[in-house]
């Protein structure tokens, strides 16, 4: 069983040592099958973010040596597109399993030409390779899954997966409506988890993504509760069917 939804890295004042965050889902996860965690860093929302500095972060996470398959996803900023970095070679790097974007905490601006231009290499290099965009989805208009949705749907070979599966509503007609959009139960509600299942046709459909170690944030930082790592992710696993 695959974990699509892992981070590492800087979250805001904490980070989260890749290693340790492998050998807590290794652990916590076994008991749920969990035997692949693909991850990104979100130390690229940092707003002097460098590729560079990235993928020697992506480097360290990849030395992990325990039973885990571990699959870096490359997260995908505006900020290397103002610096012309182009998706096809910034992805040669590593054998990347995807690419990541987040609307909500970096502007994608597709009015603005250079922008477009990466949002369309970057659903290219998904047909090409058959590898997914994971885009954060939600409620604000930033971030509604039907804004990055017609890329995908322009290219039946490319692969989008809308993280959060929100709006679920929206979210579960795309998924029914086109055969290459997917959806995953990162963070979602328990409400909103019923209310997908009842509503996506193919359920294989709704991957399985944890958003760990970002639950272990809010649990410790926003409920104030004290739990390990490992304790968390146990916790995240258990809204699997
Ligand atoms: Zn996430």
């Amino acid at each position: 069983m695959t974990d699509h939804h892992i981070h590492i890295g800087q979250f805001n004042e904490l980070y989260y040592d890749a290693l340790e965050v492998f050998e807590a889902i290794e652990e916590a996860g076994a008991k749920y099958g969990i035997d692949e965690a693909r991850f990104s860093s979100t130390s690229s929302c940092r707003d002097d973010v460098e590729l560079l500095k990235i993928e020697e972060e992506t480097a360290y996470a990849l030395s992990y040596t325990g039973k885990l398959k571990v699959r870096p996803y490359l997260w995908f900023v505006p900020s290397y597109a103002d610096k012309n970095i182009s998706v096809f070679s910034a992805t040669k790097t590593f054998d990347y399993c995807g690419i990541k974007l987040h609307p909500a905490a970096q502007k994608w601006d597709l009015e603005n030409p250079r922008h477009k231009k990466c949002m369309e290499e970057i659903f290219d290099w998904s047909a090409q390779n058959k590898k997914p965009v994971l885009v954060h989805s939600g409620t604000i208009p930033d971030d509604l899954p039907t804004r990055f949705s017609p890329f995908a749907i322009e290219r039946p070979n490319s692969v989008l997966i809308l993280a959060h599966s929100n709006p679920v509503k929206e979210c579960a007609e795309l998924v029914n409506t086109h055969k290459n959009i997917f959806c995953d139960t990162a963070c979602i509600e328990e409400k909103n988890l019923e209310k997908l299942r009842s509503l996506v046709t193919d359920k294989e459909k709704i991957l399985f993504g944890s958003d760990f170690p970002v639950t272990h944030y809010f649990s410790t930082h926003y409920f104030s509760k004290e739990c390990s790592l490992k304790e968390e992710y146990l916790l995240d696993c258990k809204i699997m069917p």
